[in-house]
């Protein structure tokens, strides 16, 4: 009978107890340090050797940076908040609907009560499923370091895949969705299986000011750019329209402007000319469905 013998990749264990803790930790780990939260992407790269992890700091104690508040000016957002809170989430705000919906088809149910919203957007995968939805409702993320901290809009955070602007030892404290006017938000999504990352993804939000016309307008997909992308070109067409101006045809060519904004490319998962076609599709029916909830009096 053969064996096989595995290498264990050591790592020094840290669990901090407090926020200072956890950064003065992530300060002295230097590149080698990575928070451990749920650990569901972290284990995979711990296992296949994909990147070094010297020192584990884990924050999973770290219960201040657990929970969702929402006061009347922003939702906030806690790091550690799962992806099964965020998935009950729908009923604590309107504007929680459309990202609920999301975490509800993410991974397994047993690996949504692990996994945090942070760690989802700290991976930085292309596919991470929460930017798309987070990105359209305005969001901004906090983060803090030894010597302080900074706070900066969400779609800054990517640069590659597996690639943020957090500096070693910046530590993901919250997110904030600002809240203002009347606001719809709605997203498409395609995956090959129940488990699997999406293939494409399609999100976008739509407010209206006290005269019914549209002032902000956000699209931005997964799975279609190195990074999770804000298609900035398809927004363009729908700023200052009223409703009854944003016809089917108005929202057919946001659509496929905002799909010239995507850099697809072909994986083991399916090809670049799929993903750029699904990904106009999505969009065009995403922004019918918050054109219809709009109607029916908004989000909120
Ligand atoms: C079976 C399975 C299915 C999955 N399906 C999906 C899916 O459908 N869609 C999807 O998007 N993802 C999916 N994932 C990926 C993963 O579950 C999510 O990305 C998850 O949200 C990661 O969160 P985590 O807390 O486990 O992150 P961790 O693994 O703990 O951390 C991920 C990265 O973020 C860093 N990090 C974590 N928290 C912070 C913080 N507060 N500040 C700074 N850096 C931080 C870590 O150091 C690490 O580099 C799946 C994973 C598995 C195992």
């Amino acid at each position: 009978m053969s064996t096989t013998t595995t290498e264990i990749a050591r790592f020094t264990y840290v669990r901090p107890t407090d926020l200072a803790a956890a950064v003065a930790a992530g300060a002295a780990a230097g590149p080698g340090g990575r928070y451990w939260a749920g650990g569901t992407d972290l284990m995979l790269e711990w296992q296949r050797k994909q990147r070094p992890i010297e020192t584990s700091i884990d924050i999973t104690g770290l219960t201040e940076l657990r929970g969702i508040l929402i006061d009347p000016s922003e939702i906030r957002i806690g790091a550690l908040t799962t992806l099964a809170e965020i998935e009950r989430s729908a009923a604590l705000h309107p504007d929680l609907e459309s990202l609920a919906a999301i975490a509800a088809v993410m991974c397994t149910p047993q690996t949504r009560t692990l996994a945090t919203v942070a760690g989802n957007l700290c991976n930085a995968s292309p596919a991470a499923d929460l930017a798309p939805p987070l990105i359209v409702l305005g969001a901004r993320i906090a983060t803090a370091t030894s010597d302080g901290g900074r706070e900066l809009e969400l779609e800054d955070l990517f640069t590659a895949p597996k690639q943020t602007v957090l500096t070693d030892g910046e530590l993901l404290t919250h997110i904030t969705i600002p809240l203002s006017g009347q606001r719809a938000a709605s997203y498409g999504r395609i995956a090959r299986t129940v488990v699997d990352i999406a293939l494409t993804l399609s999100a976008c939000s739509l407010t209206l000011d006290q005269q019914g016309t549209v002032s902000a307008a956000r699209i931005a997909f997964g799975s279609v750019a190195p990074t999770p992308l804000r298609a900035l070109s398809g927004e363009q067409l729908l700023l200052g329209k009223t409703l009854a101006e944003l016809t089917p045809a108005l929202l057919a060519e946001a659509a496929a402007a905002a799909a010239g904004d995507a850099n697809p490319i072909d994986d083991i998962r399916t090809s670049a000319a799929y993903r750029r076609h699904t990904v106009r599709v999505l969009t065009q029916r995403a922004l019918a469905k918050t054109v219809a909830r709009l109607s029916r009096g908004g989000d909120q």
